[in-house]
């Protein structure tokens, strides 16, 4: 399954990477590195970019990382929004994969929205991957949607290169991007298990949503109550329970669906689920009224909540942690009318520090949640990313878990440097990220090399859509 992907990734590289003089080191040691989910004494020896052994700990490797920090597998983000083609001004693929590097991440998964065109047809893959082409300062791979106009075309959208499908179940913000009802996410499901295909859902069902206009948070939470999510998490469950289709639940924000979720898991439907740093750090009660920097949808809850949704984040019901980095530009964030700001929050180069920072308040260790940010999100989309194993890409991170500092807007890789956690103090910051053995951000000097890759699902069709893609036809990536 590997050596297929790579194979891929290879082919993308010869039209997707730039790369520069960036240090590409041959060992790697550290006294705490993450491999078999405990941290111990190791060396990664590094072969042409990948991971081509693991050994005891030898103070005369290339590099030895600081006592006090230490080396992670590249963190999977498959919850990214870079809005590019169509709306670059929000965010675009060189500033949002250069934020994933400086926050760890060597994998990104973006969403097929808010470009232009939405990604819903092979044609919009192409021209997703074309714009991308010579920017990725880390590896990509790209959801589709379903939207009411492309099903009954989705394994064309699968076989083209997608690792799944998006929809939602209430207006998504973007009129281009219709949302399904509870027939056709059944027909989309019936569709796709013949494909092995997942299904992602934005789950919140518009019946239960209210309308939401003025600066007062506490009013906009209310107008997106938990019950609007448990209910669509409750038709999302039912349909896969009936066709046996993969569903996946994307930035769970409520305690109630949790409850929903262990249960359809105990009876063995095939469901994963997510969430994001902003609803295990953030709490309404301390969010400030008219400042769209913390509106996103679903909302930001209170503490309680929080504490229910740290439960499942040790328990085992959360999945992933994943950023649901979604920018706009800063006048449509900083509208104070919750109402009419764009909801949704940047976060693609804060996530580790962030939950890393509440895990200690709430004495987490760092070894609990790191599989929340790898290999969980990994095996989600079914990438072998995430960790430190032989003949796994060398795709890596040292981290400095004391590291204690004040959020700048200057720190952030963003297009657009708005964020819930400017100004905030966090602890936990990515000194150094590797991607196949090669430096490719540090802390202090930022992003050093453009060899980020696209990554395609192992399956057959992936490569036939690439040929049908015609992406031989692409110009040459400048190289320097
Ligand atoms: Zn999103």
């Amino acid at each position: 399954m590997r050596d297929r992907g790579v194979r891929m990734s290879h082919v993308a590289s010869t039209v997707g990477a730039v790369t520069a003089d960036a240090p590409t080191s041959t060992s790697i040691a550290a006294r705490r590195a993450f491999v078999n989910g405990s941290f111990r004494p190791a060396t990664v020896r590094i072969a042409d970019g990948r991971i081509s052994g693991i050994g005891r700990f030898d103070d005369q490797a290339d590099v030895v990382v600081d006592d006090a920090h230490v080396l992670l597998p590249g963190l999977v983000d498959t919850h990214v929004h870079f809005n590019e083609p169509g709306r670059t001004e929000w965010e675009g693929f060189a500033t949002g994969t250069a934020a994933a590097a400086a926050g760890g991440v060597t994998t990104v998964v973006e969403m097929p929205l808010n470009s232009i065109p939405v990604t819903t047809t092979p044609e919009a893959l192409g021209a997703k991957r074309q714009a991308a082409s010579g920017q990725l300062a880390v590896d990509l791979a790209y959801w589709g949607g379903a939207v009411p106009e492309n099903l009954g075309s989705l394994g064309a959208l699968l076989d083209a290169g997608v690792v799944g499908v998006k929809c939602f179940l209430a207006p998504s913000g973007i009129d281009e991007f219709g949302h399904l009802d509870g027939a056709q996410v059944e027909q989309a499901l019936t569709e796709l298990v013949s494909h092995d295909g997942l299904l992602i859902a934005h789950a919140e069902l518009e019946a239960h949503l209210g309308e939401a206009s003025g600066s007062v948070f506490a009013d906009f939470v209310a107008s997106r109550p938990p019950e609007a999510e448990v209910e669509a998490v409750k038709l999302v469950v039912e349909a896969a329970r009936r066709t046996g289709a993969r569903v996946h639940i994307v930035h769970v924000s409520a305690a109630e669906t949790l409850d929903v979720v262990r249960q359809a898991k105990a009876d063995g439907v095939r469901i994963t689920i997510e969430t994001c740093p902003h609803y295990l750090a953030l709490d309404d009660a301390t969010v400030p009224d008219g400042q769209g920097r913390f509106k996103c949808c679903p909302p930001i809850r209170d503490g309680k909540n929080q504490d229910v949704l740290w439960r499942g984040v040790l328990d085992g019901t959360i999945d992933a942690i994943v950023s649901d980095h979604s920018p706009a530009t800063a006048e449509l964030k900083n509208d104070p009318d919750l109402g009419t700001a764009w909801g949704g929050i940047s976060g693609a180069q804060t996530g580790l520090a962030v939950v890393w920072s509440e895990a200690r308040r709430r004495g987490v260790d760092l070894e609990q949640i790191l599989p929340l940010f790898t290999t969980g999100p990994a095996g989600i989309v079914r990438l072998e990313r995430g960790a430190i194993e032989r003949d796994a890409p060398a795709h890596l991170a040292v981290f400095d878990p004391e590291a204690a500092h004040t959020l700048a807007e200057s720190d952030l890789e963003y297009r657009s440097k708005v964020s819930p956690w400017v100004g905030a103090e966090l602890t936990g910051a990515v000194v150094r990220t590797y991607l196949n053995g090669e430096c490719v951000y540090a802390r202090g000097e930022g992003v050093l090399s453009r060899s980020g890759r696209e990554v395609f699902p192992d399956d057959e069709g992936a490569l036939e859509g690439y040929v049908q893609l015609g992406l031989g036809t692409l110009p040459a990536p400048e190289v320097g």
